[in-house]
């Protein structure tokens, strides 16, 4: 065995799993009350942008060799409804535009009502409870928008029921029917979103998200889901998070022909970077993390280390 590890030209002609850019998505907060750049406490690193700063950014990107990158928009207006997530100038519309007309990058965009509502919570409350259907005829509003503005492929990520064939209809009945979908197909309810709450401005500011994200007890809970987000039109699923969900991602990748991106989340971002800073880990762990991601079966990974992996050339 010993033989194929002998020197790292060997280790390279025999490795099996790489790590390249080109499947990578960077995540991108654009933020309308801010003009410039403001780093995210909890995310060393990472920052939240004004539209004026965007291009810079994208260019910066787009100049390491990234090709994708989703968006997130924090507004400066939240009401009940979360209207400010569906207007033509809204601030991810917006960003949508420079990005198409500017850049050469394929463009996604997280649809969610989190960080546009005043409850924080990603539908409509009715009664208490976040209401299902009414929160469906939102999010077809807001992916008709996205895709009136160019975007490539929206990404419902707020765990309502029919939510990726509520918005395929949606946007086919507006004339989209090339954009794609990336269905969140599989989001936990993980303690490890707790940074990007900070970084988009979502926590909840009444209740939490269990009625709604999966229970990590259930063992095969993601199955179904899967099947019914393959059933409603995705084009790409999704396992949400990484890290501690490896067993799901390599399930999904053995039983389902779709391409599966993984979203690498903000606590698995915070948790090496904080370490790395700290000199507790040595840099090489960000590809040992990412490529574990890959050998587990996904085929795009959303990582908030895409751009650091970008510049070195890959992991
Ligand atoms: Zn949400």
């Amino acid at each position: 065995m010993r033989r194929a590890r002998v020197s790292q030209s060997i280790r390279e002609l025999l490795s099996d799993v790489s790590v390249d850019a080109r499947k990578l998505i960077m995540p991108v907060f654009v933020d309308e009350g801010l003009n410039g750049k403001r780093e995210i406490g909890s995310m060393p690193g990472i920052f939240r942008y004004g539209i004026d700063a965007l291009p810079d950014h994208l260019d910066e990107l787009q100049h390491a060799g990234l090709k994708n990158i989703i968006l997130f928009g924090i507004p400066k207006e939240k009401d009940s409804g979360g209207s400010s997530s569906y207007l033509r100038d809204g601030i991810v519309q917006r960003s949508i535009r420079i990005a198409r007309e500017n850049f050469s990058l394929n463009v996604i965009a997280d649809l969610c009502l989190c960080e546009y509502t005043d409850t924080g919570q990603c539908g409509i409350i009715r009664d208490g409870y976040v209401d299902n259907d009414a929160t469906l005829s939102v999010y077809d509003r807001i992916a008709a928008s996205y895709a009136d503005a160019g975007v490539d492929v929206v990404a419902p990520s707020g765990m309502m029921d029919g939510q990726v064939g509520s918005i395929r209809r949606a946007l086919d009945k507006s004339g989209h029917e090339n954009v794609m979908i990336m269905g969140y197909s599989n989001k936990y309810a993980s303690t490890l979103y707790a940074p990007f709450r900070d970084a988009a401005d979502s926590a909840p500011r009444v209740g939490d998200r269990k009625s709604y994200q999966m229970d990590y007890r259930r063992k095969k809970e993601y199955l179904m889901e899967t099947s019914l987000d393959i059933e409603e039109g995705a084009d790409i699923i999704m396992v949400k998070p990484a890290i501690f969900y490896l067993d799901i991602v390599k399930s999904v990748s053995d039983h389902f022909p779709k391409p599966l991106a993984v979203y690498s989340v903000s606590g698995e971002y915070s948790m090496i970077r904080h370490a790395l800073d700290l000199g507790i880990l040595p840099h090489e762990t960000v590809g040992e993390y990412i490529t574990s991601i890959f050998r587990a079966g996904a085929n795009l990974v959303i990582t908030y280390f895409a751009l650091e992996i970008a510049g070195k050339g890959g992991a």
